[in-house]
């Protein structure tokens, strides 16, 4: 079964946001791999919640308390269900993927040692880099990187040559923010698992688009975003195998990760909330199941499938267009794309494109090495979710045709 033209107006309806103007123009939004919007039932779950129920979690005895606690552990459970974690404990929050990497750097890395190797991609977000980076202040710590193809795609045999004695961390992403790559995270793991190295997916651009099986994919540590996937802003989630997170210290420390604070010695809190210190985003994260909800009623194969006939259906039009060159075609891709115009330079072609109603994303998409990489400064990248119709499809295309001639 998929999306017919009727379900996607009535999963429209769902986005009180698509219904605005940008100046005079009625909005074209293509800048879901930034972040997607949000349906109706999670901005009213966030209103109602401030509206009805809020209280602190965790500390209260009263009743409000209590609410909120359960409706925050609701989400933990609705989360560990839909990535098939073996464990509540497993899921950690966080206020983003970016916090979700740092914790791992942080916490993880501490037991790194000079002359430790790691191994991220060419196609990392700065998410995925930097925090590493971050390491290498305090002890001599050396980072492989794996290189893509021109399509865009990993190179494999180079990955699996840079593992050696000294390898100790993994960490790539699932799908690229740039190309739209889909990587082959389970192979990547198992590879990274027969030398004894431990792997974290950045999921932050797989998780709007498919069901990510912890089980399945096997690897220790993995992260996303709710605001990229139709939910809150502010909520992120670090999944970590329990030895793992066991294993690790705390990242930051506060109220709620101890058991017993003196000022000669401090006991720890259990999994999760050993890693969430301070009051966490409660409401927010109590809304991010409505987001979960949206996507399992809506289905996540119905979304990937009207997301890639978007795809196909922009790709092959924008191929009209002279001058055009697409970045990333990789067989296995996610609805993203990212091109430029002859010369033009990105900035001005996503100026003119927003005077024209349609919200692209232009520059180097936080991936400032890929941009290196393929030599060019930046891209324009169009993104589609789950409410895009081909007729904004065909906006975008009908726009970049009256744009080229003034740029080239
Ligand atoms: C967006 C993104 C991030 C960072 O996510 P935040 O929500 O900004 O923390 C990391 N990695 C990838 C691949 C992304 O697309």
């Amino acid at each position: 079964m998929s999306l017919s033209d009727k379900d996607i107006l009535k999963i429209r309806d769902e986005f009180p946001i698509l219904s605005r103007k940008v100046g005079e123009r009625d909005l074209v939004y293509l800048d879901n791999t930034a972040t997607s919007l949000t349906p109706r039932r999670v901005v009213s779950e966030i209103e109602f919640l401030y509206a009805n129920s809020k209280a602190n979690v965790h500390r209260g005895v009263h009743t409000l308390s209590q609410e909120a606690t359960d409706r925050q552990e609701h989400t933990r459970r609705r989360v560990q269900g839909w990535i098939n974690a073996d464990s509540f404990e497993e899921i950690i929050f966080t206020r983003g993927t970016t916090e979700a990497i740092n914790l791992v750097a942080s916490s993880f890395g501490d037991r790194f040692k000079d002359g430790d190797e790691i191994i991220l991609t060419v196609m990392e977000h700065h998410a995925n880099i930097v925090p590493w980076q971050l390491l290498q202040r305090h002890k001599d710590i050396k980072i492989r990187v794996v290189d893509i193809n021109d399509r865009g795609e990993l190179d494999l045999d180079q990955y699996r040559s840079l593992f050696n004695e000294h390898t100790v961390f993994a960490s790539f992403t699932h799908i690229s923010n740039v190309l739209g790559t889909v990587n082959p995270v389970k192979e990547m793991t198992e590879i990274a698992h027969s030398h004894g190295v431990p792997v974290l997916v950045d999921g932050a651009q797989a998780s709007p688009h498919l069901r990510p099986d912890m089980k399945d994919i096997g690897c220790d540590f993995y992260v996303f975003s709710s605001h990229k996937m139709y939910g809150p802003t502010g909520v992120g989630v670090l999944y970590g195998r329990k030895e793992l997170l066991e294993s690790m210290p705390p990242y930051q420390g506060g109220g709620e990760m101890i058991k017993h604070v003196s000022f000669e010695h401090t006991t720890f809190a259990d999994l999760p909330f050993k890693f969430e210190a301070g009051t966490p985003d409660f409401i927010d994260i109590a809304a991010f199941s409505k987001a979960i909800d949206f996507i399992e009623e809506t289905g996540i194969g119905n979304i990937r499938d009207h997301e890639e006939k978007l795809l196909d259906y922009a790709t092959k039009r924008l191929l009209e267009i002279p001058g055009i060159k697409v970045y990333g075609n990789a067989p296995h891709k996610a609805a993203v794309l990212s091109f430029n115009i002859g010369e033009a330079h990105n900035y001005d072609v996503g100026f003119l494109l927003d005077k024209m109603g349609v919200a692209v994303r232009t520059g180097h998409h936080c991936a400032q090495p890929l941009m290196e990489r393929l030599g060019i400064p930046g891209t324009v990248r169009a993104s589609f979710a789950v409410y895009n119709t081909f007729e904004e499809a065909d906006k975008l295309i009908e726009a970049l045709k009256r744009i080229a001639p003034m740029l080239l």
